[in-house]
Parts: structure tokens; sequence; C-alpha cells
């Protein structure tokens, strides 16, 4: 059985707080580590598929490196990677798929399975880069919410698609999908795309914070369903945390950092993280760090006896 966490009262939470102003260049330097991985899988992805349309990137005659776009794709001429979303619309809407495509999606799905599903939205997406920039301009310009939306809604969206597909024989979310109209324009200067990036902006910005990632995105709910069976997760040390809220106000789905939770359960359970790597630099107490479900436990049971030799020293 866990021990009770430790009671740690507004003063030590200050104390945290005082800690993390007070770090030094290097330790700020460090705690971007995670944005700037992000940020170079994020434009690495769209190079590759820019760089083997366009400069006859290949790894042999006719084979480029990567053929396709974010919904379906071709890897060496030999793996092929589907979006699982967009295979289930396409099931839905009575189409025959393709052996290619399932493996795809199998593949993907597998990944996805195994490091958590959001976290194609915070290290592949390119709309993240987009709602990032508008959290940030948010935050920096204290605009407030305009109007409140439950971050279910969502969920609302997602068996909405999948109706429309079944019933409409469209693959719903593929046709108005800003992703893959980003992706289009990006790579292939077609389409709508940057005007969509343009209205997620604005709406992130003036209207709701993380508006489109954290309420609408009918492909980030699904991925928020795979991500709750994910091993990879962020461990909580309920022993350190001294309540300081930091984490809570640098997440973009602040609703998983429920603390009350993260003592239950000594990480975060919600599929609804994305992996996205800001609460772990920036928690003064070294709170929150990545790990493996089954280590967690192990780890956890550990970290308790320790804490409970140290008060009874
Ligand atoms: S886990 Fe969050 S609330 Fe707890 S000490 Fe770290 S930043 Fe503060
Ligand atoms: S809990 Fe941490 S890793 Fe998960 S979404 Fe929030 S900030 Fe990102």
């Amino acid at each position: 059985m866990s021990s009770a966490p430790p009671s740690f009262g507004k003063a030590d939470a200050l104390a945290s707080v005082e800690k993390l102003h007070s770090r030094s260049l290097g330790a700020n330097a460090w705690s971007w580590r995670y944005i700037v991985l992000r940020r170079l899988t994020q434009f690495g992805f769209l190079l590759l598929f820019f760089g083997s349309a366009h400069w006859g990137w290949q790894v042999a005659k006719n084979v480029p490196l990567l053929r396709g776009n974010l919904s379906a794709s071709m890897f060496i001429g030999l793996i092929p990677l589907t979006d699982p979303f967009a295979t289930l619309q396409i099931f839905l809407t009575g189409h025959v798929l393709r052996q290619e495509s399932l493996i795809g999606a199998a593949i993907v799905l597998g990944f996805y399975l195994l490091i958590g599903g959001r976290v194609f939205c915070a290290w592949v997406c390119p709309v993240n880069v987009v709602t990032d920039a508008s959290g940030w301009l948010r935050d920096k310009l204290g605009i407030r919410a305009v109007i409140h939306l439950p971050r279910a809604l969502r969920y609302f969206v997602l068996a909405a698609t999948l109706l429309i597909s079944a019933v409409s024989g469209l693959a719903a979310f593929e046709w108005v999908s800003p992703i893959g109209m980003a992706h289009r324009e990006i790579i292939f200067g077609l389409g709508m795309g940057f005007t969509a990036l343009l209205a997620i902006f604005l709406f992130d910005l003036l209207i709701l914070k993380n508006g489109w990632c954290g309420h609408l995105c009918p492909l980030g709910a699904f991925y928020s369903l795979v991500g709750k069976s994910a091993l990879l997760r962020v461990r909580f040390d309920k022993n350190t945390c001294t309540r300081c809220g930091e984490c809570a106000s640098v997440c973009p789905e602040p609703q998983v950092l429920n603390l009350k939770k993260l003592d239950e359960r000594g990480y975060v359970f919600s599929g609804e993280c994305s992996n996205c790597g800001r609460c772990s630099p920036i928690c003064p107490e070294g709170s929150l760090k990545f790990d493996f479900k089954p280590l967690i436990r192990s780890h956890n049971v550990q970290a308790d006896a320790i804490a409970v030799q140290r008060r009874t020293k």
C-alpha cells in the first residue's frame, strides 16, 4: 500500500516557485530541451516529405525516401504508414481497404499504443507549431477566454465525424482536416492550408486557449483514446511535489495534472496528455519524469520508502 503524501504548505509551494525563478541560465536553457526536440521532429517530417517530393531524395532509383502525406505514406518504399483514424473513416464509408493501408495503420497504431497516442499531436502534427505559438502569445498578451467549451466536446466531434463518414460514404474529416490542408500547401503549394492555420491561430489566440487541439480536433480525440493504454507516461512523485502549480500553468491539457488523481495513480493517467514534455523540466522539485508504466510502480514504492525513512529520522 502506498503512503499518504507529505503535507506541504503554502510556504513550500512558494519556495518551489522561487527555486524555479532563480534557476541558472544553463538550467533554463536545458528546460527547453523537449520543445527543441519537438520542433526538430515536426520540421524533420516535413523536410523528409519535401525533400522526397522536390529534391529527389530517394533510397534507390524511383524509390523516394518518404512518399505521400500524413494520412498515408510509404517510407523507403517498404514500410507503409497510414493514419489509423483515416483508415477507420474509410472503413466506415464501405470502401474496401487495401492490405497496404491496413498494415500501415497497424504499424502506426502499434507505435502510438506504446508511446502515447497524442505524441502525434505534440511531436509530429504541423498544426501544433501554430497552436503552441498562439498559446504563447496569448499568455504574453494576457488575453482572457471569450467562450468556454467542455474539453469532452472533441469526443462528440469524433463521433460525429465517424457517423458522417458512415452515412455519406466520404471520409468526413479527411475532406476538411486542417492538418491535411496544411501539409498539402506546405509540401505541394496546393489548397488553403495557410488560411486554415491562420484561422486556428486566431481562434486559439482570441477566442479560446488551446481551442482547436484541446477542445475540437477529432484526430486528437482519437489519439487520446489510443493513448489511454500507452506505456510511456509522465511519472509523478507525490513525496516531493509541493503543489506549486507550475506544471499545470504550462500544460496544454491542465486537467490531466489533477493532483489528487496523480497521488492515487503515481503517473499521468489520461490519454489526453500528449507527452509534450513541458511539465517535466518546469517542475522545480523534479516530481514529474518520463518513465515506462511497468517501471513506475516499483519506482514510486522505492520513493515512498525513502520519504518515510526521511520523515522518521
Ligand atoms: S509536480 Fe507540479 S505542483 Fe508539484 S512541485 Fe512539480 S510543478 Fe509544482
Ligand atoms: S502532463 Fe506534461 S507531458 Fe502531458 S500534456 Fe501536460 S505538460 Fe505535456
